[in-house]
């Protein structure tokens, strides 16, 4: 049986600022010929300090290893196997770190005129068009600083788009009952109305449903193909022409794209827009809230109504756009979370187009082989074959008092990271597992004799599941405690 490791972290229970003595010093600057900037003379009387801030004073080596203890106390992608379904926690090429870091891309300022940042323009240029082959839209705003910012986006492109045409009746937005919570969060957060319709037996949506469903009053169907079952929606081609048949737009939540890189692009399946993931599919970091980018494509009709500026290329020279009278607005400061940008385009160039159909490949092999072999021992309750990730269940596991969550912490003393729990609602105890195409098989078999094993101590002694973690310095959180009362920066003791 596999062998759960013994040695436990430990960690110094300090803060930093409890380590403060006064007089300690962390780095040593000049006492002589220190210049004043003289900016402080700009600064408006009462915005300046009075007292000085209180910092925490302790040597170098003190702080080197207060911080690299904390971060040994967490997990991340450069740590351990990070399957958490619908995030895409891929591994992070350190070319691209190498390239974002470059001084052209890195010491230049967004307000500084276009003719000294054409490298930087050319860059966004090159990605959007990527973007847009990629996805078989025409025209994509790098704006949004997240998929849900982008859903968001999408929801004013649809408003403005039905008000052009005189629909500005259309108040309604379909989401299926397996969709992500941004999905009708962000139409609700703008002012429609949300339906919602259940899945199919295959756990996919239902086309009868659909129908009685989309009429005159609907502005649009936000649809996520593969859905959050990790499931093809193999009517898409139907579904669309419907929609638009009964006058709706069809928008696509792209957090699954890395299921369908180089096989089967939005544009064609009929969506008319689509908001990436960047964060996901291509490969920038993410987790702990940001940056992410979340760029918003649509096809021809739709460009109008693109939030403003957008790069141009005319005569030999990259220039900022203002779009059409048409446009919804500026969505972000300046263009974007620029750093995620410049690396997913570096990672759209080392890949090559045949390198981003090979990762979707991948990623739908480990995953139907996880899917296969998992399946042994828990529900799989749409135990269909899958794309990228699919959904398990610990419902038989329940039986002996065991949750999802239970099993989520449990892998945490094997040295993975937990899988997705409680998401998509449609299924009981979901375990949602997605394992990216970053993964040797040697990884994938460990997770797999992890979750027998954990089965099987579920079965034989529930309790070493139900307390874990064991071997993390903080165990089970007050999550309740902590949502509704957060301390996020260092108290003294009074
Ligand atoms: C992650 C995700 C989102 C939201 O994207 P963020 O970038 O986290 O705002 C929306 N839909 C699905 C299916 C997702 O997995």
């Amino acid at each position: 049986m596999y062998q759960v490791p013994t040695q436990s972290l430990t960690m110094d229970e300090k803060l930093i600022f409890e380590k403060s003595k006064p007089g300690k010093e962390g780095c040593s600057l000049p006492r002589e010929g220190m210049v004043s900037s003289g900016l402080e003379s700009g600064i408006p009387p009462s915005l300046k300090r009075t007292a000085p801030p209180v910092l925490p004073e302790v040597s170098e080596p003190e702080i080197v290893r207060h911080f690299t203890n904390l971060s040994r106390c967490n997990m991340g992608v450069d740590t351990n196997f990070y399957p958490l379904g619908s995030c895409t926690m891929k591994y992070n090429p350190r070319v691209n770190e190498t390239i974002a870091q470059l001084s052209g891309f890195r010491d230049i300022h967004p307000l500084q005129p276009a003719d000294t940042t054409q490298g930087m323009l050319k860059l966004l240029y090159e990605l959007e068009r990527h973007l847009s082959l990629i996805c078989g839209m025409e025209r994509f705003t790098l704006q949004p600083a997240a998929g849900a910012h982008g859903e968001l986006c999408g929801m004013m492109l649809v408003r403005a788009y039905h008000k052009k045409h005189g629909n500005g009746k259309r108040k309604k937005v379909i989401v299926p009952d397996s969709s992500h919570g941004t999905n009708p969060a962000s139409a609700a957060l703008f002012g429609f109305e949300v339906v919602v319709v259940p899945s199919n037996e295959r756990g996919r949506v239902d086309r009868g449903t659909l129908d009685r469903v989309l009429n005159d009053e609907t502005a649009c169907l936000m649809m996520t193909n593969p859905n959050t079952l990790g499931l093809f929606e193999d009517e898409i081609v139907p579904i669309a022409k419907l929609t638009h048949e009964r006058g709706g737009l069809l928008y696509y939540d792209g957090a699954n794209l890395n299921a369908c890189l180089g096989k089967v692009r939005p544009g064609d399946m009929g969506f008319d827009i689509v908001h990436l993931n960047l964060h996901k599919t291509f490969s920038t970091p993410h987790g702990g809230g940001g940056p992410g980018s979340g760029p918003v494509g649509v096809s021809k009709e739709i460009v109008r109504f693109l939030p403003s500026p957008l790069i141009a290329f005319n005569k030999g020279c990259y220039t900022l756009e203002d779009s059409s009278p048409d446009s919804i607005g500026r969505l972000k400061l300046f263009h974007g979370n620029i750093g995620v940008l410049v690396r997913a385009y570096a990672y759209i160039r080392s890949m090559g187009s045949a390198g981003l159909a090979q990762a979707s490949e991948d990623a739908v092999l480990s995953a139907n082989y996880l899917r296969n072999k998992i399946s042994k021992a828990y529900d799989v309750p749409y135990n269909d074959f899958c794309m990228h990730e699919f959904v398990a269940s610990a419902a038989r596991q329940n039986l002996k008092g065991v949750h999802a969550g239970d099993i989520a912490k449990r892998l945490i003393d094997y040295g993975f990271h937990p899988p997705t729990v409680y998401f998509p609602l449609i299924v009981k105890e979901a375990l949602m597992i997605e394992p990216t195409e970053t993964e040797p098989k040697e990884t994938l078999e460990r997770f797999i004799e992890a979750m027998l094993a954990i089965a099987k101590e579920a079965e034989e002694n529930p309790d070493i599941v139900k307390k874990a973690p064991h071997t993390t310095v903080v165990g089970r959180c007050d999550e309740v405690l902590a949502a509704r009362e957060p301390t996020l920066c260092y108290q003294a003791p009074k």
